[in-house]
């Protein structure tokens, strides 16, 4: 199979119920390609998204808004540096988003996203996302208590609304030019254990690991469950999910770029055509230009 194909078997059909334990390898990596092959593609798909980017840019009428949720240690910020690293960053801002602030809470729970949206021509990455909002605050339930919610807003069906209410703000976003991406990068508890013990043992990794990371990974199965949960209600045929394998890093980074490059290409952006009026302009400017003396060349 071609990458092309492979990763279309990565999104998450919408209406169908899927299973990440059964549907989704972490470790999948397509057996033909070798890590050498792969990062010589992943160059390739770097240098065509920096082509893409700047066309999104000049023609102003697209925004692209890249959503990372995953697991700690699946790989989120290296695939967020790699995978941006050719792009102007003129047209590019990555926002992460941790635990809210008492401003933040005091506002309805898409507030915080909202304001982050990126503008026309841009591309806006977030490093998780309102997504967080029903899944940690799904698998602690404490953290639903300190939103100050009324108390019919979070009662019995919460999470079915919120799922609702997701798909319509993101269907809102596409229908008026912001393209919805949204990738899941998916590690295996296995691995993630791994990566932790490297950053435990490595010392300039050391700040990456927080002992609540090991909090976290014990309600495992509870997030397999929000996740999967997630996926069967919110991956839409406006905004679909991808659900990326993360056991390899390279492959991870491929395969994001790839998803990137392809939604892009499928945009079939245009720089912007001239008005008779402004390429008239521009003759008369390299008239003048040209005509001018006295400069030394
Ligand atoms: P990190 O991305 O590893 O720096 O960690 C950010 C932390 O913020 C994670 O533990 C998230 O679960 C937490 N977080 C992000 N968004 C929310 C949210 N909406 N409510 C509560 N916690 C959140
Ligand atoms: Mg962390």
């Amino acid at each position: 199979m071609k990458l092309d194909q492979i990763i279309k078997t990565f999104v998450v059909p919408s209406g169908k119920t899927i299973s990440l334990k059964r549907d989704y390898d972490p470790a999948y990596t397509a057996d033909y390609l070798n890590k050498e092959d792969a990062q010589k593609m992943l160059q390739d798909g770097i240098e065509q998204l920096a082509k893409y980017q700047d066309i999104l840019y000049a023609q102003n009428t697209y925004a692209v808004l890249i959503i990372f949720q995953a697991m700690d240690a699946a790989g989120k910020d290296s695939t967020i540096k790699h995978v941006m690293s050719g792009i102007n960053p003129q047209g590019c801002q990555v926002f992460s988003f941790k635990v809210p602030s008492a401003e933040e809470l005091d506002h309805d729970y898409l507030w915080r996203y909202f304001k982050a949206l990126p503008e026309r021509g841009r591309i806006g990455i977030f490093n998780r996302s309102y997504y967080e909002e029903v899944l940690v605050v799904r698998v602690h339930p404490e953290i639903l208590e300190r939103q100050q919610l009324p108390s019919a807003a979070k009662g019995k069906g919460i999470w079915e609304r919120r799922f609702d209410e997701i798909n319509n703000f993101e269907k809102y976003l596409v229908s008026n030019g912001v393209i919805v991406l949204k990738f899941f990068l998916n590690l295996s508890k296995q691995e993630q254990k791994k990566r932790f013990l490297k950053r435990i043992n490595q010392p300039e990794k050391n700040w990456k690991f927080s002992s609540s990371d090991v909090r976290e990974r014990a309600y495992w199965d509870d997030y397999m469950a929000a996740y999967e949960d997630v996926f069967n209600h919110t991956s839409t045929k406006w905004a679909p999910w991808y659900v990326i394998p993360a056991d390899h890093k390279w492959f991870t980074r491929l395969s994001v770029a790839a998803v990137i490059d392809r939604t892009l290409e499928s945009l079939n952006l245009q720089y912007p055509t001239l008005s008779q009026e402004h390429r008239q302009e521009l003759l008369e400017a390299k008239e003048m230009l040209e005509s001018e003396t006295g400069d030394a060349e």
